[in-house]
């Protein structure tokens, strides 16, 4: 979705107060009922359903008519035009420039302060699918439910904001962060090229044991990045040096709930598979395999020595156990759609394959 920012600083003070109550609305009602709107904004009746008619025309709100009663709902613009203007406000943004990245869950910007210097923002984009699944079976939103993908999203970038704060704070190699907001989280633009992009290295032995070691530092201070791979490790231009980037899904080492791993273990499988995912793209891309490799049990405490833990550090920042259970659950439910979605398949794939060998029998 394309951000404008130009569209940011011509909505009236009147237009921000509807959307406003739009988004304070939704925290109760899926749709927000334009009664709700209209006494949540304190302005005249026929003056709000005026200003949220501009606000649907620009895509920031939605209408939406149901059997019961007609209604608006925020929008992912509305959304991050809620979380722009925060940032606007304190001074922290001053413009927005090109898309430099579309994942799965986040979109990334170019943006600029106003003495123009560059940043990254990450508006983190939760779907709406999972939260289908999550809906039936969990109840922990609560009345929330109805706002669950505005939720969601906001505790990923409040999650990735902790994580990223307390790893910058101790040296290690991730952007400086600048600003969270709601979904949105303003970091320092690193001058890099994703190690995906990366053809060749001066020496990929060197590269090999600097990530290595980097997983082992994770792990020594109580995380596991969970997804540390080729696209979210960013080999810096002028140093070759790399920089790790991509937090909602790092755990911490002391984690024990991970039903779908196999092992009796599931903190050695996370923990295996970031090793994993640099062994293999080493082989594949470098031709590089080493018979070193850190194993998890080599990472622990030695001789009673006493290290800081910063998976402790993160829980006291104010980023809550439980709202780390609400996102995890969130990787489950995904997880078990995709099972899901794949066993489905092999019986397609083997009635397919009975359905051809009966035509060859006759
Ligand atoms: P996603 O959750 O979509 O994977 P990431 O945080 O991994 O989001 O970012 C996606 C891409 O955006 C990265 O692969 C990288 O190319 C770019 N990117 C993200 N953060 C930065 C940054 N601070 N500096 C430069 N590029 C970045
Ligand atoms: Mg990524």
């Amino acid at each position: 979705m394309k951000l404008d920012a130009t569209d940011l600083r011509y909505v009236t003070p009147e237009e921000f107060r509807v959307l406003s109550a739009v988004e304070i609305g939704s925290k109760n009602h899926e749709i927000v009922p334009t009664v709700i709107i209209v006494q949540v904004s304190k302005l005249r009746n026929g003056g709000v359903n005026k200003l949220l008619g501009s606000l649907a025309k620009r895509n920031l709100v939605a209408r939406v008519q149901n059997a019961k009663y007609d209604g608006y709902r925020l929008t992912y613009g509305g959304y991050d035009f809620l979380a722009m203007r925060a940032f606007l406000k304190r001074d922290s943004l001053y413009s927005v420039g090109n898309q430099i990245g579309v994942g799965k869950e986040a979109d990334i910007y170019l943006v600029a302060d106003n003495e123009g210097k560059e940043m990254v923002l990450k508006l983190h984009r939760l779907g709406r699918i999972s939260f289908r699944a999550i809906k039936e079976k969990r109840d922990y939103l609560g009345k929330r439910q109805s706002a669950s993908w505005m939720y969601m999203s906001r505790l990923a970038a409040q999650k990735e904001w902790a994580f990223m704060k307390v790893l910058y704070d101790h040296d290690f190699p991730v952007p400086r962060p600048i600003d969270q907001a709601r979904h949105c989280i303003l970091m320092s633009h690193i001058d890099a090229y994703p190690l995906r992009q990366i053809a060749e290295v001066p020496n990929a032995g060197k590269l090999y044991s600097t990530l290595m070691d980097l997983i082992v530092r994770f792990a020594r201070v109580g995380l596991i990045h969970g997804d540390f791979n080729e696209f979210n490790i960013l080999i810096q231009r002028d140093s070759g040096d790399p920089i790790v980037i991509d937090f909602p899904q790092m755990v911490s080492t002391s984690h024990q709930n991970a039903e779908w791993y196999m092992t009796s273990n599931p903190v050695n499988r996370y923990f295996n598979r970031d090793v994993e995912c640099i062994r293999t793209f080493f082989k594949r891309r470098f031709k590089y395999e080493s018979s070193l490799y850190p194993k998890f049990q080599s990472t622990k405490d030695r001789d009673g020595e006493e290290h800081f833990r910063l998976d402790v550090e993160v829980a006291a920042s104010g980023f809550s156990k439980k709202e780390q259970k609400v996102l995890e659950d969130v990787g489950d439910m995904k997880i078990s759609l995709f099972r899901g979605l794949t066993v489905v398949l092999s019986i397609w794939k083997r009635s397919k394959l009975l359905s051809q060998t009966k035509v060859t029998k006759t």
